[in-house]
């Protein structure tokens, strides 16, 4: 598994688990050695007949990354907004 960040090949598995959302997915935590980065991989088993429906998962599981995205500057957001907030009184 290459490092998202820097590419390398050298990205160990730290941690394993299955996914809470769905027990046929395992989540696994990786290590990168080269620079220290740590970031999830998704391992879904595959059997030809219901490939399809899998591939559909696999892609609703890719539109994670845009909602975590959206949540996490609607957080940052109203963190802006309550230290404008402060500043104003
Ligand atoms: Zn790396």
């Amino acid at each position: 598994m290459d490092c998202p960040f820097c590419k390398s090949p050298k990205a160990g598995v730290i941690d394993s688990r299955k996914s809470k959302r769905d027990d046929r997915l395992t989540v696994r935590r990786r290590r990168c050695v080269a620079c220290g980065a740590s970031f999830p991989t998704v391992e879904l088993p595959v059997s030809l007949p219901d490939l399809e429906a899998k591939l559909d998962m696999v892609q609703r599981f890719e539109e994670l990354p845009a909602n975590l995205l959206r949540a996490v500057s609607d957080v940052l957001k109203l963190t802006a907004d309550d230290k404008d907030n402060q500043l104003i009184r």
